[in-house]
């Protein structure tokens, strides 16, 4: 039988490029490779022809031989697959090349890495995922919360095995408790190993012959657990704690899967979180403005006393240092506490206030002179954020 032309097979014209003719390789490849057309001798010829091919127009020097002199040009040269004088590493190179890592391990039923796998030990338990609200109280101090969460456990009455007892427990016939199973193919390239995860037993080398009563073989069962969850001070509505191991347990043995805590912070009644800082809205009447005073404010940590100079004006910001959360990752930074004044204006009035605030109304010293005030707005928002 005569060889077809290479062009032909890959259905490229003469002058297509190389991205061309590697897109056109890809393409007929896919659809003919052997693992999707099991037992079809005609697709197998037709994956060998393309390979061919492609070996012949990937590489310049041979392309240039092929146009000139056709086959006779390339017949013999270098590694021919006539021969079969290709190992296994060139075609892997060759595809890892052609299709990418990503196509290549799909391509091939798992590729390369589950030929060093190890035999596993029942299924892993799936994470568990559980919301977890926490006050700034108990934000700004850390705190250990113990939660109780509905999840699979390992079953107790057989350990976790699944089976009824020692004696159930077999070794697996299929992969003779390897785990693994090899999977010899013909190719193109004459016979291809692989080695793939036991259907039998599913890779965990052992059967159970008679399945523990109270799992159903399953190795774990459904209920109610108390988990202690440490939670460090400082943490933030959506941050996620992970604790290793106390999700659901796996089947058979199998790890379990890891507990995932979603933070969420609760509403405070006066105090509201930035970030680090804590602010807080405090509303002094005009005389405590005028005369100063001295009050009890809230904090994330009980009370704290503050002073308010005579002559406060409206908009004042009083910082109090170190009041506010601290640093999740650094236990020194501390964040603020921002205590913004505002100066009440009364909406409803006796008419004896009416009278004496009248008599004021024209007092040279209640007009606003912003000039003589210690600092204006911009000034403050600038001492804010140095
Ligand atoms: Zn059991
Ligand atoms: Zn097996």
């Amino acid at each position: 039988m005569s060889k077809r032309d290479y062009y032909e097979v890959l259905g490229v014209s003469k002058s297509a490029s190389a991205e061309e003719i590697k897109k056109a390789y890809r393409k007929v490849a896919m659809q003919f490779h052997p693992d999707r057309n099991p037992g079809d001798k005609a697709a197998e010829d037709k994956f060998k022809e393309a390979a061919e091919a492609y070996e012949i127009l990937s590489d310049t020097d041979k392309r240039a031989q092929y146009d000139r002199f056709g086959h006779a040009g390339v017949s013999g040269n270098g590694r021919g697959f006539g021969g079969g004088g290709m190992n296994m590493d060139d075609i892997f190179s060759q595809f890892g090349d052609v299709f990418g890592e990503d196509l290549f391990g799909s391509f091939f039923g798992g590729g390369r890495s589950n030929r060093q796998g190890q035999r596993a030990r029942g299924v892993r338990g799936s994470n568990l995922r559980v919301k977890l609200k926490l006050s700034y109280e108990e934000i700004a101090k850390g705190v250990t919360k113990n939660i109780k969460v509905k999840k699979y456990v390992s079953c107790t009455t057989c350990g976790g095995s699944g089976a009824k007892d020692k004696g159930s427990v077999q070794t697996c016939g299929t992969c003779q408790g390897s785990g693994q199973v090899r999977r010899v193919q013909n190719t193109f390239l004459g016979q291809m190993q692989t080695v793939t995860t036991c259907p039998t037993c599913n890779g965990e080398g052992t059967t159970i012959t008679a399945k523990c009563g109270s799992c159903k073989g399953e190795g774990r069962v459904y209920a109610e657990e108390t988990i202690t969850i440490d939670v460090p001070a400082g943490v933030q509505a959506g941050m996620q704690l992970s604790v290793s191991g106390k999700g659901n347990a796996g089947e058979r043995g199998g790890t379990a899967g890891d507990l995932i805590v979603l933070i969420e912070e609760e509403a405070h009644k006066e105090l509201h979180r930035e970030g680090l800082n804590v602010a807080y809205d405090l509303y002094i009447s005009f005389t405590d403005a005028v005369f100063g005073t001295s009050l009890e404010v809230p904090t994330i940590d009980g009370r704290a006393k503050i002073k308010i100079p005579p002559g406060t004006q409206g908009g004042k910001i009083f910082r109090l240092k170190g009041k506010g959360f601290p640093n999740v990752h650094s236990h020194y930074e501390k964040g603020d506490q921002l205590i913004q004044v505002n100066v009440w204006t009364p909406q409803q009035l006796s008419e004896e206030e009416k009278e004496l605030l009248e008599k004021l109304s024209d007092a040279p010293n209640l007009k606003p002179q912003p000039e003589k005030a210690e600092k204006g707005f911009f000034d403050k928002i600038r001492d804010l954020f140095s």
